[in-house]
């Protein structure tokens, strides 16, 4: 069956998508996303984490280095 989030192909029996960890039950989508985000760790092959700034009940907020634009 394939994932609703990330439409990934998973066993029938899957109960959470092995590629991005959402829920395959029906029903609203519930991704759960697990990421290192330590500084210095390197993101989406552009950002270098500096730190977190904040955090709210969904939301994660981090200070990063665009070495694109630096
Ligand atoms: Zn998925």
């Amino acid at each position: 069956m394939r994932c609703p989030a990330c439409q990934a192909e998973n066993e029938d029996s899957a109960s959470a998508c092995v590629s991005c960890g959402s829920s395959m039950a029906a029903g609203p989508t519930q991704v759960v996303v697990t990421v290192d985000l330590s500084p210095g760790t390197l993101f989406h092959g552009r950002y270098v984490i500096r730190g977190l700034l904040g955090r709210g009940v969904m939301v994660m907020v981090y200070k990063a280095h665009d070495r694109t634009l630096d």
